[in-house]
């Protein structure tokens, strides 16, 4: 049975097994067989991401972390982190660039999926895998990278009712999965704040994020180190779902099909600063993508590559506008850092400190 029948299947059975689901539990189990079934990235997939769209993104992230590192001291042991590589692009541009500043830090992939490790590994012969944070190594400084990995990590809602908070659960309807609000009052997990908020508002959270982002900071608090987090998302909490799911490139309901399309929702950058914040690292932007890559020098890149190689001029140019213009990925896309207290102020971040 193809994965993504096996997805909805497990779904529908444990729903008529315990009755409605939590929204996050939906997402996780749709997301994981998603990702395990197939390689979704690219033209010929559900979505591209920003290393698929052009080298020059990787580059500079490489470029980026050798300077920090080359101001940090150069220290010999240092660890190339890298959340849900995809096909391991991103970290070969990233390396590459890094070479040429002597920076040569071991590689460790944290990947669920066994269709992308193996992509990963035709590219990056000497990296470690990790199912998850857990088992990274604890000896030496970490320069961890995620680009469009939170927005994987399953959200939860609560949703306003006449009769108060409800946590939005997912149900059967015949052979539909729809979104309901929950049975149990949980007026204690909803800021006070929030009292008020007119019927239907939608508040969400993504506790998986937040307890992922928690341990990394524990981590780079202790180890030293970087962590760059690239996304779409928002600065400042708000109200409203931003769940979607992507198929063929197209946007779909979330509930057509769980395990045949990309669900995501917007990272909460704003919760992930203050996590960085508890742990006492340094939090820089979030920047609009646009303008970081522009601070670090994506014009001129993109100028040389034209130079170097006349006939891919037009490509090169339109792969530099869908990574920084203001309508495509240019401000959607954010850019936040988190450093720890020894190591330098990274570059780029044209806002300053948050
Ligand atoms: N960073 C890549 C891929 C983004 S797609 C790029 O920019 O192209 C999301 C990636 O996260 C995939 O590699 C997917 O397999 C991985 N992923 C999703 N959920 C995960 C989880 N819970 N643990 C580890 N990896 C996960």
């Amino acid at each position: 049975m193809p994965e993504s029948l096996s997805a909805a299947h497990i779904l529908a059975e444990k729903i008529d097994r315990e009755g409605p689901i939590p929204l996050s539990e939906y997402i996780g189990i749709a997301n994981a067989s998603y990702y395990a079934s197939k390689d979704p990235i690219g033209e010929d997939g559900d979505f591209v991401t920003a290393p698929e769209i052009s080298q020059m993104f990787g580059e500079l992230i490489g470029i980026w972390l050798s300077d920090l590192w080359l101001r940090k001291g150069s220290p010999d042991h240092v660890h190339y982190v890298e959340l849900g590589p995809g096909r391991g692009t991103l970290a070969a541009d990233a390396r590459r660039a890094m070479a040429k500043f002597g920076c040569d830090p071991q590689v460790h992939f944290v990947e669920t999926s066994p269709v992308l490790k193996t992509k990963q590994a035709a590219l990056h012969t000497s990296a470690a895998w990790h199912e998850s944070i857990d088992s990274l190594p604890t000896d030496a400084p970490l320069m961890i990278v995620a680009n469009e990995f939170f927005d994987a990590l399953p959200v939860e809602q609560f949703v306003s009712t006449q009769a108060g908070w409800r946590r939005h659960m997912v149900a059967r309807d015949r052979n539909k999965f729809i979104a309901i609000p929950g049975t149990q009052t949980i007026e204690n997990q909803v800021s006070k704040s929030s009292a008020g908020l007119p019927n239907g508002t939608i508040l969400e959270s993504s506790p998986a994020s937040s307890q992922l982002f928690e341990k990394l900071a524990g981590r780079l608090a202790k180890q030293g180190g970087v962590i760059l987090v690239i996304d779409y998302g928002y600065d400042r909490p708000g109200t409203g779902s931003t769940l979607q799911a992507v198929k063929d490139h197209l946007p779909i309901s979330p509930f057509d099909s769980p395990g045949t399309s990309d669900l995501t929702a917007h990272v909460n950058f704003h919760s992930l600063a203050n996590i960085a914040k508890t742990r006492l690292l340094s939090v820089h932007g979030p920047a609009e993508q646009g303008q970081w890559l522009k601070a670090l020098g994506i014009d001129q890149r993109a100028k040389k590559l034209a130079e170097r190689a006349p006939k891919q001029a037009g490509s090169i140019r339109a792969a530099h506008h869908r990574l920084t213009h203001l309508d495509e990925m240019g401000r959607l896309f954010r850019v936040m850092a988190a450093t720890s207290m020894e190591w330098p102020e990274p570059e780029g971040f044209v806002y300053g400190e948050s």
